[in-house]
């Protein structure tokens, strides 16, 4: 089910000329099919087959939903956004981590590169909330960059699921972001841009 609210929002997206290329910036078309591989979940294992894009400027093509995004990274997302959430309300990070059962350090990096990414996160989600629910109102400002982001996240996160079904708001996130919610590079932001 899942797969096929990923499936549904990644058509969404390459219709609506919505992703980029990582290469050149240039809009990605839909382009096949990726080979099968194994996700690893709370409930098991699974298969996917990633949807492939090619870029109508520099003819590459790129598997849409990350491999990083989708297995190895596909429950922590939503351990990194209960630390967001957590720190965005208040607490400190290393209450945070003796909380999650991870390394204090490791939650400082998530925090950090969310408070850095803060603006471009709001702005992609945003954006994502309107292609998917056209109708929607402005989204209020939550008073700081980091709470704007996360209502941003949240607000996209709801309009994905009325119109595709119930999910998980932090995997609807990592996959909206293309896996790329808490990159390290800068380029790995080229939609946000
Ligand atoms: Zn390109």
């Amino acid at each position: 089910m899942i797969v096929c609210g990923e499936r549904s929002l990644v058509e969404a997206e390459l219709l609506a000329g919505g992703l980029s290329c990582p290469s050149c910036r240039g809009v990605l078309g839909p382009w096949g099919h990726a080979r099968e591989r194994v996700l690893r979940g709370l409930v098991g294992d699974r298969l996917l087959r990633p949807r492939r894009g090619r870029c109508r400027a520099c003819l590459g093509t790129h598997v849409l939903l990350s491999h990083v995004a989708l297995s190895r990274r596909q429950d922590e997302v939503a351990v990194i956004g209960t630390a967001i959430e957590a720190s965005v309300a208040g607490e400190g990070y290393r209450r945070i981590a003796a909380r999650l059962g991870a390394y204090a350090d490791t939650v400082r990096g998530w925090l950090r590169r969310f408070v850095e990414r803060a603006d471009q996160i709001r702005a992609h989600f945003t954006w994502c909330a309107v292609v998917l629910d056209p109708e929607l109102g402005p989204v209020l400002p939550a008073g700081s960059g980091v709470a704007d982001a996360l209502e941003a996240i949240a607000v996209a996160a709801r309009a994905w699921v009325l119109r595709f079904g119930p999910g998980d708001p932090w995997r609807i996130a990592s996959v909206l972001s293309g896996g790329v919610l808490l990159a390290t590079r800068a380029s790995a932001y080229s939609w946000a841009t």
